[in-house]
């Protein structure tokens, strides 16, 4: 199915848009003018399910749609339950609300000093510097401020959530997200950067972004440059199939890798999407030919509207059951769980611990065999308390 896990083995031409000239095509502003955002602008190029169709109509209200032309290409317009389909075309079931569902699923308006600050790890702000994206994840976390569909008239506010960084010194990591921070203006984003490089207690900053994805061309010489200049900056994309793994997006993260950009991957774990083992593989196997190090995958938050999209988290841990040991240990993801109600990330893994005794840990490997690891004999009986770290 995925032969060889060659890079792109799908499509990296200009598709519906072969008669675009190619400096525009490369052009991020171009891509970004010439989403389709509308019904009609979808029907242009896909037989619409009924059930798409009422999603376009709703999107409004509740996430916008936007695809760039460049994803948007990588649909394949046979298949109406194409794995890329999936993730950005609206389906009428996110205007429905399951039970335990939430509007805010991971809690993050609890914690949350200022606008656009998320402090909930004690070390590590999450900082929203934007509620615009490329295009839209119909799965979106923060579907609630992203876009604006709901009017919940996001402000980011650079110079509080600064002066929040700088007044807090047990701030050592700061997460820039958003919506994507990429969509910032080159000026801002090196200004941004500048100021947080500043402050001596901020010794790791990252972004989060889906730009390399769904914009590659947004990955200029420039901004590398400024990576390059403020770095190290890390930087989680988020690939969820090995079909979004083309030539653009490679090249995208040579670029970055190339600036000094250690680059990691967040997947979510979707229904349709990658929720088989085999899928999971090739798409790990294929960041790695990319230099990028898978680092989460997540089972998708309750975000209302999302039960079409969500998998039993049983199955994620089978699907990291069959990967460890059976492929390269880089290539294997941290599953996690993050937690309803603001309890963080909870890693979730398959469990290869039989039994620890005061003489031995029993434990399985990957084959299913017992082993068995001996106790150091002065300490038994004697359980070494490990107390959590405090910086
Ligand atoms: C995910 C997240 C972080 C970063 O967590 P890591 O495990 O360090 O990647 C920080 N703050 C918030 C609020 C988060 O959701």
């Amino acid at each position: 199915m995925y032969p060889n896990d060659s890079i792109n083995s799908w499509f990296d031409g200009q598709g519906h848009w072969s008669d675009v000239p190619a400096n525009k095509w490369n052009d991020w502003k171009w891509q970004l003018r010439n989403r389709l955002t509308t019904l009609d602008h979808l029907e242009n190029f896909l037989d619409l399910t009924p059930e798409e169709r009422k999603g376009a109509l709703l999107a409004d209200k509740k996430l916008a749609l936007a695809i760039t032309p460049y994803f948007f290409n990588l649909i394949d317009p046979n298949d109406p339950d194409d794995p890329i389909r999936r993730q950005v075309v609206p389906r009428v079931e996110e205007t429905r609300t399951a039970p335990e569902e939430l509007l805010d699923p991971v809690g993050e308006e609890g914690t949350s000093p200022v606008p656009g600050i998320v402090h909930r790890y004690p070390d590590r702000v999450l900082f929203l510097v934007t509620d615009r994206c490329a295009a839209y994840c119909r799965y979106c976390t923060r579907s609630r401020l992203v876009s604006n569909a709901q009017d919940y008239n996001f402000h980011p506010e650079y110079e509080s959530g600064l002066r929040y960084i700088r007044s807090h010194p047990e701030i050592r990591d700061v997460l820039l997200s958003g919506g994507d921070p990429l969509l910032l203006s080159d000026q801002k984003l090196d200004h941004l950067l500048g100021e947080l490089r500043k402050i001596p207690h901020v010794e790791f900053i990252r972004i989060g972004s889906r730009i390399p994805v769904f914009l590659p061309q947004r990955i200029t010489p420039a901004l590398a440059d400024i990576f390059r200049k403020h770095g190290p900056i890390w930087m989680s994309i988020h690939v969820n199939h090995p079909n979004e793994c083309t030539i653009a997006l490679s090249a995208a993260c040579e670029q970055l890798s190339f600036a000094g950009v250690p680059l990691g991957n967040q997947s979510v774990l979707l229904r349709g999407v990658n929720d088989d083992a085999e899928t999971m593989r090739a798409l790990l196997h294929r960041l790695l030919m990319m230099r990028v190090r898978p680092y989460y995958l997540y089972q998708c938050d309750l975000i209302t509207g999302s039960a079409h999209l969500r998998v039993d988290p049983r199955k994620g841990i089978e699907i990291i059951r069959a990967l460890r040991g059976h492929t390269t240990g880089y290539a294997i993801p941290q599953f996690v769980i993050d937690a309803p109600g603001g309890g963080g990330k909870v890693p979730i893994n398959p469990d290869y611990i039989q039994e620890i005794t005061d003489e031995a840990v029993i434990m399985r490997n990957f084959q299913g065999e017992e082993y068995r690891y001996p106790l150091i004999s002065g300490a038994v009986g004697a359980t070494p308390e490990v107390q959590p770290f405090h910086a």
